[in-house]
């Protein structure tokens, strides 16, 4: 075939034809134009060299002249301009070549098109991937700066309202000796209310405070020896009261390593434990069961805490682990920590995590789901690695002197 004869008879009606398919604006014309004269040379390249790889630089181009509009417009592709491109070229082959000749440019013509559809498909997916990189690259980047400043203004909000508590408490002491001194049990049972609220507005400043040390990673843990049998039956002498006025039973049971000597911050753990079994009896029935067990892994106690409560959710499982994941359920909330579903501000969870992945452990959970009335329960597995030195230098010397003197 000579493929420049042949080209050149259907030129012009090609071009007009293409044109009309899309449909363009005069003032657009001249640039598709020039893009359909380029495409018309490459291919005579191509036929006659036999090698689709001649069209390479104008499809990239194609590709990559996508405009972000384009993208977040969600347009898929320009597949469609080389279906109109091959189309129009074959019905006016049809038309202006003799029935030889049109059969033997389609001929041709089938696998250069075959390989441009593949190739535009392939950049325009690069395209597209670089774009949406990019858009989540800008998204990550807001979601980080909106979360330095909610850690900004919980930390500001946290310690302004430290100074007027501590003023309130002050006079609430004063009052409460003046009650006292007159015995005056109305007022002084009334101070008592004030006092029980005072409580427990620290614990959530308390909260507030740690939570955005978690987040600034400034957590300051004070390395001492630990025996978990004790921090465990520290907790379960503080919370017996709750536990019989809610009918539960909280059993803990010995396992290897409960009373192995460990290094760790003992304040910051049986707070992290406290915060789950605080949830454990919130969310357990009256008459239910907490069991504390646990085991001894390589390099790791694990302490495991069930309940038969209300369970959670398989998507639950991971966002309870997130500051502020129960505000939504602006239902939950109470002014009991302990009561059945008293509700929280939501730290509890994100506060333990915290406090065990700056030990270098970590907590999980696992919950057949949440539901009322079968009450699949949840257990709480928390790893506390176990350490015989503590991580820091400067702590290590000072253990090694204090152990030399001895
Ligand atoms: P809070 O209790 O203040 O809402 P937490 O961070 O302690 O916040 O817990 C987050 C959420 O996880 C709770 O609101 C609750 O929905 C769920 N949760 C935690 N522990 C349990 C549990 N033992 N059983 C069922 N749900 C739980």
């Amino acid at each position: 075939m000579d493929v420049e004869a042949v080209l050149g008879k259907i030129h012009d009606p090609w071009v007009k034809s293409v044109l009309a398919e899309l449909n363009q604006q005069d003032a657009a014309d001249e640039l598709i134009s020039g893009e359909l004269e380029r495409f018309f040379e490459l291919l005579g390249e191509a036929i006659k060299d036999q090698d689709p790889g001649w069209l390479n630089p104008l499809l990239i181009d194609w590709a990559a002249s996508r405009t972000e509009t384009d993208m977040a417009a969600e347009e898929i592709t320009i597949s469609p301009i080389l279906k109109i491109i091959s189309e129009s070229m074959l019905s006016v082959a049809v038309e202006f070549l003799s029935p030889e000749e049109a059969n033997a440019l389609a001929i041709e013509l089938m696998p250069i098109m075959y390989y441009a559809y593949e190739k535009i498909a392939q950049h325009e997916s690069l395209v597209r991937v670089s774009y949406y990189s990019a858009r989540l690259d800008q998204v990550t980047d807001e979601l980080s700066r909106l979360d330095k400043t909610k850690s900004d203004f919980i930390s500001v909000a946290a310690h302004e309202l430290k100074t007027p508590l501590t003023l309130i408490e002050g006079y609430s002491s004063m009052l409460e000796d003046t009650a006292r001194r007159k015995s005056d049990l109305t007022a002084i049972e009334l101070v008592g209310g004030i006092k029980k609220g005072i409580g427990r507005l620290e614990e959530m400043i308390g909260d507030m405070i740690d939570i955005s040390m978690i987040d600034n990673q400034v957590l300051a843990l004070r390395y001492q020896p630990m025996w978990i049998n004790q921090i465990l039956d520290g907790l379960a002498i503080e919370l017996s009261e709750v536990v019989a006025q809610r009918n539960l039973t909280l059993e803990i049971e010995p396992f290897d390593g409960f009373k192995q000597m460990i290094l760790a911050d003992p304040e910051r753990i049986q707070q992290a434990i406290r915060n789950v079994l605080t949830n454990a009896i919130k969310y357990t029935p009256d008459g239910g069961k907490i069991t504390v067990d646990g085991r001894e892994l390589s390099g790791f106690l694990e302490v495991r805490i069930e309940d038969t409560g209300i369970g959670i959710s398989p998507e639950d499982q991971i966002t309870i682990f997130e500051k502020f994941s129960s505000l939504t359920e602006v239902r939950l909330h109470s002014s009991s920590k302990t009561n059945f579903k008293g509700g929280g501000p939501g730290l509890g969870l994100p506060i333990a995590r915290g406090i065990l992945t700056s030990h270098g452990g970590s907590i999980w959970v696992e919950s057949d789901g949440y539901d009322e009335e079968k009450l699949q329960g949840s257990i709480f597995h928390l790893l506390i690695p176990i350490r015989t030195e503590p991580p820091d230098v400067q702590m290590t010397k000072l253990f090694r002197n204090e152990g030399q003197d001895a």
